[in-house]
Parts: C-alpha cells; structure tokens; sequence
C-alpha cells in the first residue's frame, strides 16, 4: 500500500519509493484535477490502507503526532520510527514502524479508524492523492507539483460520488496547513548546497537529524545558557521558541541552514563567539 509525497529539486520525481511495476498500475494522472472520492466508517475497505505504508515522516508530522500520544520526540522517534538512508534523498530520512503482525499494520489503526487521525500525518492526509515536487531550494519561489491518484485495487472509495478538485481535497484534509510547516525543511533538504568536506559529512548528519526529527532535544540545546551565550536571538524569540512548535521548527531550518551551509541565518553574540 502506497503514500506518496515526494519531493525534488530540481527535476520533478516520479515516486522512487514504490516498486516500479505498482507505479504503473496504481498511478494515474489527474489530468483535469478533479476527481471522486469518498472514505467514511462503513466502506468495506475500511483501514485496508493503512499497512504495509513506507510512510516517510516530516518534522512537523512527527510535532503533532508525539504531542498527540504525550511523548517527547526522542520517545516517539525511539518507538515508532526507523531511520534510512538512501540514495534518493540527500539527508537520513525517518519512517513510521509497522506492526510486526502479519498485516504489517500501521501502530495507530483500530478497528474504528485511525486513533490519531487528528494529528495523522501528512502523508496519509494526501492519500489517494499522490504529489511530486520540485522545490526551488533556498531561492525564494514556489515548488512545481504535480498531482496525481494512488489506485490500488483495495480501495473502493473511487466508487463514492463526491468530487472533488485536488485545492478542495488538500485543505480538507489539512493538508495546507502541513504543507506551511514543512516547506522550509523541504527548501533545506533540496538546497543542493555543499556539505565541506567529506570527514564532517557524519556530524552534519548528526546535526541534521536533531533539528529536523529529534526537536525537543533540540530545544533544550537552543534554550542552554551556552547557546544563548553564543548566539544572539531577537527579543522573545527564546520564549516563542520554548512555547510554540511552529516557531521552534522555523528556528530549526534557520539552524540548520547555519550548522549544514554556513549561511549567516542565526547571528553570532558579540559577545559570546562561536566556535
Ligand atoms: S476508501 Fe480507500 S482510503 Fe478509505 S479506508 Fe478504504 S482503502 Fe482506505
Ligand atoms: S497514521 Fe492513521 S491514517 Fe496513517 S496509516 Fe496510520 S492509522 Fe492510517
């Protein structure tokens, strides 16, 4: 079973992560952007498509999902998650763990449906519609996408009359609101920039992995009195940071554009130094 929200730069993707022969069958373009559909309690596939996902996680699925089950990120990325590397994407990546039952089903699905559907992740947000963007990387501009349906032959909500336009379709389902949250982790991801030298690639990916994943620790880092020292944040930014996820993830990407690029988006105390 197949999510689907890929991300490139600078050529649009076609979606890497599903074997080739499902994409053909599965895939089809929506040509003219609009489409029927419909997903409710009583369908006879209900939550056949929740398993068996590679369900690739962002920063801010991963926000919303460990407030949603009380835990602190390194809880739920210990829990829930499995990281990779591949070669399709520049930086480690994070997954959601299936089950280890025959099903291979995803941890949050109940018989009465998804147990987080609020704070469900984008992907599954997306589902049956699948996406592939090109970012513009750290240039300002907005990402090319191009939509299209998932079909797999389990699903029978293509058989329901609702139609909809794919605009209708993604702010529904919230998608909007994850995408405003993600887009500059994405723009970080697809900058294309140098790393330095290949000795330092590891730390950077240590780097890159608590300030896009593991982003309670990276609050702690962001509010110890030895990073305040060093760093000078603009008034109030240090409580907007401790309070609110939105600005601790926009506070990472500036983060990790200074510790992955060397670009000057967190300014250096005069007082304190850097080193
Ligand atoms: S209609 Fe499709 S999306 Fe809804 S439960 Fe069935 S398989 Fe899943
Ligand atoms: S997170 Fe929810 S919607 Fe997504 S696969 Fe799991 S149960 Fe299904």
């Amino acid at each position: 079973m197949v999510r689907v929200n890929k991300f490139a730069s600078p050529s649009l993707s076609g979606a890497a992560d599903v074997e080739q022969s499902a994409k053909r069958e599965v895939f089809v373009p929506l040509e003219e952007g609009v489409f029927s559909f419909g997903c409710h309690r009583g369908i006879s596939c209900f939550t056949k498509c929740c398993a068996k996902l590679r369900l690739i996680l962002m920063p801010y699925d991963i926000l919303r999902m460990r407030s949603r089950l009380g835990l602190r990120t390194e809880q739920f990325l210990e829990r829930y998650t499995d990281l990779f590397l591949d070669p399709a994407y520049r930086f480690p990546m994070v997954r959601l763990k299936m089950k280890n039952d025959p099903e291979g089903t995803c941890p949050f699905v109940t018989p009465d449906g998804c147990s987080i559907y609020d704070d469900r992740p984008a992907a599954c947000r997306l589902y049956p519609v699948g996406r592939a963007s090109a970012l513009p990387g750290l240039r300002p501009g907005r990402p090319a996408e191009k939509y299209f349906l998932v079909r797999e032959s389990h699903c029978k909500g293509f058989e329901e009359d609702k139609r909809w336009e794919v605009a209708q379709w993604l702010q529904d389902q919230g998608v909007t609101e994850y995408d405003e949250m993600n887009e500059p982790w994405l723009r970080v991801i697809t900058a294309g920039k140098s790393l330095g030298p290949p000795e330092g690639v590891s730390r950077k990916y240590q780097v890159f992995y608590l300030a896009s994943y593991d982003l309670d620790r990276f609050r702690d880092f962001t509010l110890s009195p030895g990073f305040l020292k060093r760093f000078d944040l603009a008034p109030g930014l240090r409580e907007r940071i401790r309070e609110d996820d939105g600005e601790l993830l926009r506070f990472a990407c500036d983060w990790l554009r200074f510790s992955l690029y060397g670009e000057k988006s967190i300014p250096i105390s005069p007082a304190g130094g850097a080193s």
